[in-house]
């Protein structure tokens, strides 16, 4: 089984075939809809022509079904989150950056950092202690 990618607030499933979908409004208040690869660390974006976003404008991720704001607010007003579930069933929490340019992905156990990605990961990581480095 492939890993789950769902709502935190409802559950529901955000990973349709190869992309994780969800609805966005920039800051502008330009709204769209917004495809992502769901292999962490990958920053393809799938988007209509005239979704015409700027590198460094916020972006507000929602869920398209219950259409809750997923920024993680209690941390970082440019984070927001998704769960993961793997094939082994364990649940995860997958947090990117909603500034659009920004490479950021960090995987979490129990609010613990397992795996980061994307150059600008390290401005977040400390939110969650020191990524352990070898
Ligand atoms: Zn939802």
């Amino acid at each position: 089984m492939e890993s789950r990618f769902l709502c935190p607030k409802c559950r529901s499933d955000l990973k349709i075939r190869d992309h994780l979908i969800f609805a966005t409004e920039t800051e502008r208040g330009l709204r769209g809809v917004m495809l992502i690869s769901p292999e962490l660390g990958n920053y393809t974006i799938i988007h209509d022509d005239k979704f015409n976003f700027i590198e460094g404008e916020h972006v507000d991720f929602f869920c398209p079904v219950c259409h809750e704001n997923l920024a993680m607010s209690d941390v970082d007003k440019d984070l927001a989150e998704v769960l993961m579930i793997d094939e082994k069933g364990e649940e995860y929490k997958i947090v990117f950056s909603e500034i659009a340019g920004k490479k950021c992905t960090i995987k979490l156990k129990d609010d613990k950092i397992i795996e980061s990605y994307g150059e600008d990961a390290d401005h977040y990581t400390n939110f969650w202690g020191v990524t352990p480095r070898y």
